[in-house]
């Protein structure tokens, strides 16, 4: 007979988009919201945009020091995106998952490519799609934060995305930003009740 149902370990919610789709604002609603859900900040070589503080947003750091903390063995994952590394930290995502929490990443495809090979059962990937290519072009040059060279290339990596689509376990439209997040808040649900990953124990 089954004693007990507990759910162990928290679970890695991987959250990729191309830029424009609406990822931070459902991360950011996710974070506020689930009392049990945290964010996990990751490091970069990028300057910081407009209000953005170390720490917040993103640790910012040097070419040198990422280089220093990748070769110890500090990140999770780690990509080249737009001309700049990013990193996962690891202490921090192995710390949140080991007391029950779970943790949000905002990272690239193949950022979420390496964390679903990392955590192949605590883990899971989420693609937010645009409405249509056009649409997620509208919102870029409306957001008025890119040059028109970088509009394109994030037009062509959401693309490229696109082809990699079969990579993720769970694709959410975001046509309406409220339903794209109960679909996310939905999913995290029934990940989390999913048989693998309760602890069955029996007398
Ligand atoms: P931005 O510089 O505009 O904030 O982010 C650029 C891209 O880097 C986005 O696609 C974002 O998802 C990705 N990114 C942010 N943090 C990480 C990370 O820690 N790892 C990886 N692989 N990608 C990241």
């Amino acid at each position: 007979m089954v004693s007990s149902l507990g759910v162990s370990r928290g679970l890695v919610v991987v959250v990729c988009a191309p830029s424009g789709a609406g990822k931070t604002s459902i991360c950011k609603k996710l974070v506020s919201e689930c009392a049990d859900v945290v964010f996990s900040i990751s490091a970069t070589t990028r300057s910081p945009r407009g209000v953005e503080k170390h720490g917040q947003e993103y640790f910012f750091m040097s070419k040198e020091e990422f280089s220093r903390a990748s070769s110890a063995g500090e990140f999770l994952e780690q990509s080249f995106v737009f001309g700049n590394f990013y990193g996962t930290p690891k202490a921090s995502v192995e710390r949140y998952i080991e007391c029950g929490m779970d943790v949000v990443l905002d990272v690239d495809c193949d950022g979420a490519r390496q964390i679903s090979s990392a955590y192949p059962s605590d883990s899971v990937t989420i693609y937010i799609f645009p409405p249509s290519i056009e649409e997620l072009a509208n919102r870029l040059v409306s957001r008025n934060e890119n040059s028109a060279d970088e509009i394109e290339r994030r037009l062509k990596d959401a693309e490229l995305c696109v082809a990699n689509l079969s990579l993720f376990d769970y694709i959410v439209v975001n046509d309406n930003l409220q339903k794209a997040y109960e679909d996310v808040k939905s999913i995290i649900r029934a990940e989390k009740l999913k048989t693998s990953r309760r602890e069955l124990s029996s007398y």
